[in-house]
């Protein structure tokens, strides 16, 4: 497939405020569910996802190896809760997922306080923000609570009930697959795994479901998969699923905290010099605000599995604020308030230029390389309009002209013209309509005989 307008056009007409305000709409709707790495809570979200995208949703039985790890039992709650002597509830799930520690076993049984109080996590510097805890492995129970509300708990008798179930059963994922022109794929990755919370967590579920939503009806050159899972066992699960397809995926972005109000921050790539890593830091360096590039560490989201050394495909992460950094981290002050339209907007727009990027960054063939071609004749000369755009497009032809030997992308050019890509690929364009420039190297070029 050639250069091609489609991601820019949809960027140019898309309603960024319309856009980010449905997708603050779907985080609202998926915002109450208890998820957890497994259970109907991430079944039920995958469905509601499912009416903006066709989800394929995969169920891998408990016990199945994969690498290392082995799918855990299904984690399912129903209700939790603790009362007080006089049977009043002191902490109560249904008024909040994060009540509950995510995992755990099921319980029914008095106990005094002081015993309670080795299950209760609180945060002292936050006393009104309930804490985001979980346990995966440890076969143990507990509740988070307002520290506020802890202190509050007087001494005697609590009635602690608990109703889950941890039994053999399956880990669920989705997948969504978008066909291109070419075999090779983007990955995009984002976790479905914790309860109501909304940058770490669903900011990237409804932003994946959007870029997905936006890219299906494009003519695309790559294919694009798109994976809803959980962290960590999600990605190990689904790639030692897919080992023999690894080898199709040419760039990857983990998609989370994409809804605060921080800046955008790109944590490179492994290797730190994949293409991904010069695409998405173009796209930052020419969006005119405050932006933090990290180099890679074996921390944070998915990224670290997908560069694990065995697998070490080119994928970085995009995000806001980057994991961890924000007080309101794995707490109940990262909802639906604090994750904003204007910011999930802003983040899809910003993948979608980087796909637009990655797209056309093509190797072109100068058709006239003897010397400048003389534009003048071709029409090409101020044939732009007056804007400001209309002269760098202008710039854009020489150096376009000038480096598109079969050795630079346009990316490259862009880069040494200190011009943004955009503007490269309208001059590039320019120059293919009146022949001076062609996609393919096949034909005889004088350059090279
Ligand atoms: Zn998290």
């Amino acid at each position: 497939m050639g250069l091609s307008r489609s991601i820019s056009d949809l960027l140019n007409n898309l309603d960024g405020e319309q856009a980010g305000l449905k997708m603050h709409q779907l985080m609202t709707e998926l915002y109450p569910l208890c998820r957890s790495i497994t259970g109907d809570g991430v079944r039920q979200s995958l469905h509601i996802i499912c009416q903006h995208i066709p989800l394929k949703i995969q169920e891998v039985p408990t016990g199945t190896q994969v690498f290392d790890w082995e799918v855990p039992k299904e984690w399912n709650i129903r209700d939790a809760y603790v009362k007080n002597a006089a049977g009043k509830k002191v902490i109560d799930f249904q008024e909040s997922s994060l009540h509950i520690v995510n995992y755990s076993v099921p319980v029914h049984k008095k106990v005094c306080l002081p015993e309670l109080k080795n299950h209760l996590f609180s945060l002292p510097d936050h006393p009104d923000w309930i804490p985001y805890q979980k346990s995966y492995f440890n076969n143990t129970w507990g509740f988070c609570l307002q520290h506020r509300k802890l202190l509050d708990l007087e001494d005697g008798e609590y009635e602690v009930f608990i109703d889950t179930s941890l039994e053999p059963g399956h880990l669920t994922y989705g997948e969504y697959f978008i066909q291109g022109e070419s075999e090779d794929e983007i990955l995009i990755s984002c976790h479905c795994c914790h309860p109501s919370l909304c940058n770490d967590n669903l900011s990237g579920m409804v932003v994946t479901a959007f870029l997905g939503k936006y890219l299906s009806s494009l003519p695309l050159r790559y294919s694009y998969r798109f994976l809803f899972i959980p962290s960590t066992i999600g990605s190990v699960t689904w790639m030692a699923l897919n080992k023999n397809h690894l080898q199709k995926i040419k760039h990857g972005l983990v998609v989370a905290c994409v809804g605060d109000p921080g800046h955008p921050t790109y944590k490179k790539s492994r290797s730190g010099r994949a293409e991904i890593d010069h695409a998405v830091e173009h796209i930052l360096k020419y969006s005119e605000e405050p932006y933090t590039i990290f180099d890679f560490s074996p921390f944070g989201y998915d990224e670290r599995q997908y560069s694990s050394p065995g697998i070490n495909l080119p994928v970085g992460s995009l995000t806001r604020t980057s994991y961890g950094r924000f007080p309101e981290y794995h707490t109940s002050a990262d909802n639906l308030d604090f994750v904003r339209s204007i910011y999930l907007a802003d983040s899809l727009k910003k993948y979608i230029a980087v796909f637009d990027v990655l797209e056309n960054n093509q190797i072109l063939f100068n058709c006239q390389p003897f010397g400048e071609p003389q534009l003048g004749k071709r029409g090409l000369s101020g044939a732009f309009g007056g804007s400001k755009d209309a002269k760098l497009i202008e710039t854009a032809l020489l150096w376009v002209l000038n480096f598109a030997d079969g050795e630079h992308t346009l990316l490259d050019i862009a880069e040494k013209a200190s011009l943004p890509f955009s503007i490269i690929k309208e001059a590039a364009l320019a120059l293919i309509q009146v022949n001076l420039l062609r996609e393919h190297a096949e034909k005889s070029n004088p350059m090279h005989t």
